[in-house]
């Protein structure tokens, strides 16, 4: 009689974190929040290595792979030699702001949604969305209940990121805990100390990006 644990069945496959960060780069792509070769991703250097691994500029994110990847330090700048004529994100220094203001942050992820970005605009002017009152905030680590109020920052687009970099960074140094940041007219900053985390971060702000609209589109008071 033959036994599932027998040597000679096939294992399964151990996936390295950026196959991992790759799944679920896919994810993000098959729900329309990447399109044209838009968004960036990233997660830490193994073993402690100070920096991260940031997907190349320019490519299309249903089709990336884990070789799409370039390491650099936590200023951004490319580490290996043999990378050295690869180009990375411009929103590499973005990244790295967040590495810095969040020690236990092992995953960024940056995605360019329609839900997000027509937000982004609405509420430029407030330089903030307020989001209370959702069970599906629990979703966002340490948060226990609905009765909560998490203001998500909104800063103005630019084309510099060290302009941008030196908005955000006083911002997101006061605000803690801090979940992601919106770019008008642009997209979503969000991260995670797991990989599971950080989806599970874009998830929440994507739902709740929706349930915005809609209730504007009601006239509910809270986003009229
Ligand atoms: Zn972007």
């Amino acid at each position: 009689m033959s036994s599932s644990l027998s040597p000679l069945s096939p294992q399964p496959a151990h996936k390295t974190p950026l196959e991992d960060l790759t799944d679920v780069i896919h994810f993000l792509h098959a729900r329309g929040w990447t399109p044209a070769t838009s968004s960036n991703f990233s997660c830490r250097l193994p073993d402690g290595q100070a920096g991260f691994s940031i997907s190349v500029s320019g490519l299309d994110k249903g089709t990336l792979t884990a070789q799409d990847f370039l390491d650099v330090d936590l200023s951004g700048q490319v580490i290996r030699p043999a990378q050295a004529h690869l180009r990375p994100s411009a929103e590499t220094l973005l990244h790295a702001l967040v590495y810095q203001q969040f020690p236990a942050a092992q995953v960024v992820l940056h995605t360019h949604s329609v839900n997000g970005t027509v937000l982004s605009k609405l509420y430029e002017a407030e330089q903030g969305l307020l989001l209370k009152d959702f069970e599906v905030l629990k979703g966002l680590e340490g948060i226990s209940t609905h009765q909560t109020e998490l203001w998500l920052p909104i800063f103005g687009n630019h084309q510099d990121m060290t302009v941008l970099a030196g908005q955000i960074e006083p911002v997101l140094r006061q605000q803690k805990p801090a979940f992601g940041f919106l770019l008008a007219g642009h997209g979503l900053y969000t991260w995670g100390n797991t990989l599971a985390q950080a989806k599970r971060h874009v998830e929440v702000f994507e739902f709740l990006f929706e349930c915005v609209l809609k209730l504007r589109s009601h006239g509910y008071p809270d986003y009229s």
